[in-house]
């Protein structure tokens, strides 16, 4: 990283609370975590609680399930957390400077001459305020005096600038919207950038990794520190990274959240850090998938399988093996030796973990496998073979070449029902062993996938899927 020293940097994690932390936006996150860690740096944790907008309202909640979604991941800061909503009282200290300073005014045109002039690259009357007539303005508006929308403070960057959207960028505007934290103490809000030009340099903070969305931004920190003559922090951007196989959309999940149609902030379809903890998704997957990203400059399209094979990879060497058969049928089977009971390894590799199995002649086999195999010899898989039928007779014990299929004992079975990705709940029927487990254990049901037990109900479990 350039201009990096061992020991003396000071980066800085500054989420805007509108909900948890996802696999989307860790990313940048944890990327100035592992350089604040590669560098023994520190790592500071600014909450962007600045008002936001009606599209990207703060969701109050937001303000444990980030802090939380950090600790999972094992990502540490230094200090308390530090919230953008205490500090209105130093940004106003700072425009006051740029008012004095003659490099900002406060413009009333209405929404669409803005627009307009921006587009035609036209200064309005606004602009030749005298520092005096602003410093007024600025007074009248922090005192409420001007409604949403009738005043603003521009930084007069230039209405010539190739970027029609740099052309006078706004620094603060008037909301009159009630702040979680604060309510309605403040009526005058700074924009985000403006906010991470002061505090960037006020804190400390000599590197930030960040998105190439945030490009232009970051343009308009260097304009405002070259007006205050301030030694500029290094920023380093970022390609952005989409995630293939996963629909992201937080106003969505906001929304379904809130409607209740999603079970919480951790239902899988929000792709929040806890919806990956309640799946069985381990911290040092994403971590490790992130680092396998890195600080590209390229915008990459991932698929979601990639953290699925680093999680595999850790779940893989102990997970212990149950059976499970989803939309199940009950078969029967004739003649077959008098078995009370097997003992089956928990898992293949392991020679000394077992598990007990009592076995009767009925059992469920899955719909999908009764349809595909019947008539067909089939292995119970780890007891023996049957022709199969609703009314199967066993053939032999011998451990051949032909179909293997899953199997629950009909008096050995607990109900249970799967939560997938996709919000759909898969039923069936576990093995009765599974009802030992404890909530919070990630096992893998053979032939379906790794699954995290999530609840446990009299008679039924509840778990949900990681992957395959
Ligand atoms: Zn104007």
């Amino acid at each position: 990283m350039p201009n990096a020293q061992k020991g003396k940097i000071v980066l800085r994690l500054a989420p805007y609370p509108s909900g948890p932390l996802h696999i989307g936006n860790a990313k940048t996150y944890v990327l100035n975590a592992l350089y604040a860690e590669k560098y023994s740096g520190k790592l500071l944790f600014i909450m962007d609680d600045t008002i936001g907008s009606e599209e990207k309202s703060i969701a109050p909640d937001a303000y444990k399930l980030i802090p939380d979604g950090f600790k999972w991941l094992n990502v540490e800061w230094d200090g308390k957390i530090i919230y953008k909503s205490e500090r209105l009282a130093i940004y106003y200290k700072y425009a006051d400077e740029l008012i004095k300073k003659g490099a900002v005014y406060i413009c009333e045109c209405p929404a669409e001459k803005l627009r307009e002039c921006r587009a035609k690259g036209i200064e309005c009357e606004h602009r030749r305020q005298s520092a005096k007539e602003t410093l007024e303005k600025w007074k009248l508006m922090i005192k409420g005096k001007f409604k949403e929308g009738q005043a603003i403070l521009r930084l007069k960057t230039s209405m010539q600038h190739p970027n029609p959207a740099f052309r006078d960028r706004v620094l603060f505007r008037v909301s009159e919207r009630s702040h979680p934290r604060v309510g309605k103490k403040y009526n005058v809000w700074p924009m985000l950038e403006f906010s991470w030009a002061i505090d960037d340099v006020l804190l400390g903070v000599t590197h930030v990794i960040r998105g190439k969305d945030l490009m232009m931004e970051t343009e308009m920190c260097k304009f405002i520190w070259n007006i205050f003559g301030w030694p500029a922090p290094t920023i380093l951007h970022t390609g952005l990274v989409r995630l293939k196989g996963v629909k992201l959309s937080k106003s969505k999940a906001q929304r379904e959240v809130k409607s209740g149609a999603y079970s919480g902030w951790d239902d899988p379809r929000t792709w929040s850090l806890q919806s990956l903890a309640r799946r069985g998704i381990l911290p040092h997957a994403v971590r490790e998938f992130i680092a396998d990203i890195g600080l590209n400059d390229n915008d990459v399209e991932i698929p979601v399988e990639n953290l699925y094979a680093i999680n595999r990879k850790l779940l893989d060497p102990a997970a212990h093996r149950y059976s499970f058969v989803t939309a199940p049928i009950e078969i029967e089977v004739n003649s077959a030796p008098k078995i009370k009971e097997i003992k089956v390894k928990l898992h293949p590799e392991k020679e000394d973990e077992f598990k007990k199995i009592k076995v009767g002649n009925s059992f469920y086999i899955s719909k999908k496998d009764f349809a595909a195999l019947k008539g067909k010899e089939v292995r119970l898989m780890h007891l023996y073979n049957i022709m199969l039928d609703k009314f199967a007779d066993f053939t032999s014990q011998e451990n051949k070449e032909i179909p293997r299929i899953n199997w629950v004992p009909v008096d050995f079975s607990v109900k249970a029902e799967v939560l997938m990705p996709d919000g759909v709940v898969v039923a069936g029927f576990a093995e009765k062993n599974c009802e030992k487990l404890k909530v919070g254990s990630i096992i893998q049901f053979e032939r379906f996938g790794f699954v995290r037990l999530d609840k446990k109900a009299k008679g039924k479990l509840g778990f949900v899927f990681a992957h395959n």
